[in-house]
């Protein structure tokens, strides 16, 4: 970190904010100019840069380094690669999940697979618990939930993803599914990251509605720091003063995080927009801005959907989505779902 002090900063102030670094396990070098003086601060002591900032004589404290370490790319400088059996998440193809918001029924969840599958689709997604901003909707159907989604998924030789809100699910959930999501607004449930830390399985972590990038990947370090290297990082938009899209999708955050870390990113265009008749084109942009993938709620009878209806996908809109994708990841050197059921004309 670098320490700016004031202007007009005596010597003795200075001395004791060098004595303090010192102390704290630090090595300082200072370098002082006609008006100022710098400190640059180096080793591998833990110092607190608002503790420093409230020192007498201090202007300014700015870090050099991120505050998140294994989540970082200076840690790792290659690309993270997430692999479940034969599906390579951060590798040159982009990986597609899609699936209905929530399980309903066995029909439902049988449906949607087949529908996925046969656009591309390597991952089934669905949840069997549901946070819900409301505690009188549908809330999720818990285990048997997740038997459907499994029976769905194997149906159709698809990996699943499906949410996990609490540690009490955890056990439960590892026996169903190959990958636990982390919901937008359990990105900063501590104790619940802490313990997917040990868990065996990939961890899909969502960016909370008000977090900042930062803060996203702090929380991916809570999962690295337990032994878990599996993370896969989730843009589904955040929330700001715009009311025209659910929430604002920041398609920036895409290649921010592709610099910042080596872990893979994927994008949720559906919660992103929150209305099916923008979801394909934020699929689009999200690929073309270098995502590793895409998870995309896709309902074989949106408008009978018992959440997130509106931003479901019918399975023709997300067939043309697919194919629409074919054109644009070889454009930026990537590949999509070659063996798709739809390239190799077993369509139903
Ligand atoms: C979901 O995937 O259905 C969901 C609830 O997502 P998020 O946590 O991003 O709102
Ligand atoms: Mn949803």
């Amino acid at each position: 970190m670098v320490v700016v002090m004031q202007e007009r900063a005596t010597e003795a102030q200075v001395d004791s904010v060098i004595s303090r670094l010192i102390e704290l396990g630090m090595d300082v070098h200072r370098s002082s100019g006609a008006t100022r003086t710098v400190l640059g601060v180096v080793g591998a002591g833990k110092v607190d840069k608002e503790m420093i900032e409230i020192l007498d004589g201090v202007h300014e404290v700015l870090r050099i380094s991120e505050p998140y370490k294994r989540a970082s790319r200076s840690y790792r400088p290659e690309n993270t690669i997430v692999q479940i059996d034969d599906v390579r998440i951060g590798g040159d193809e982009v990986i597609v999940m899609a699936g209905p918001c929530s399980a309903e029924t066995e029909e439902q969840c049988l449906a949607a697979a087949a529908a996925v599958k046969h656009a591309g689709a390597k991952i089934f997604r669905g949840g069997a618990f549901k946070p819900r901003s409301s505690p009188y909707s549908f809330q999720g159907h818990g285990e048997k939930g997740l038997q459907m989604l499994r029976t769905a998924a194997d149906a159709h030789n698809l990996k699943l993803v499906s949410e996990v809100m609490d540690v009490s699910q955890i056990e439960l959930i590892a026996k169903y599914c190959d990958i636990f999501q982390v919901g937008a607004r359990n990105m900063q449930n501590y104790t619940l990251l802490r313990e997917l830390g040990y868990a065996k399985k990939p961890v899909l972590l969502k960016r909370g509605l008000m977090a900042t990038i930062e803060e996203w990947l702090l929380s991916a370090e809570y999962i690295l720091a337990g032994g878990n290297n599996d993370v896969i990082l989730c843009e589904r938009g955040i929330r700001t003063f715009e009311t025209a899209t659910r929430n604002t999708f920041d398609i920036s955050a895409i290649p921010v995080v592709k610099k910042l870390s080596h872990l893979p990113v994927i994008a949720d265009p559906s919660h992103g927009a929150g209305r099916r008749d923008m979801v394909a084109q934020l699929a689009r942009a999200a690929v073309a801005a270098g995502a590793d993938g895409l998870i995309i709620e896709v309902h074989n009878d949106p408008d009978k959907a018992w959440s997130d209806g509106a931003q479901s996908m019918f399975p023709a809109q997300f067939d043309r989505l697919m194919a629409e994708l074919r054109i644009i990841a070889p454009a930026i050197g990537r590949s999509i779902c070659l063996e798709s059921v739809a390239r190799r004309g077993w369509a139903r």
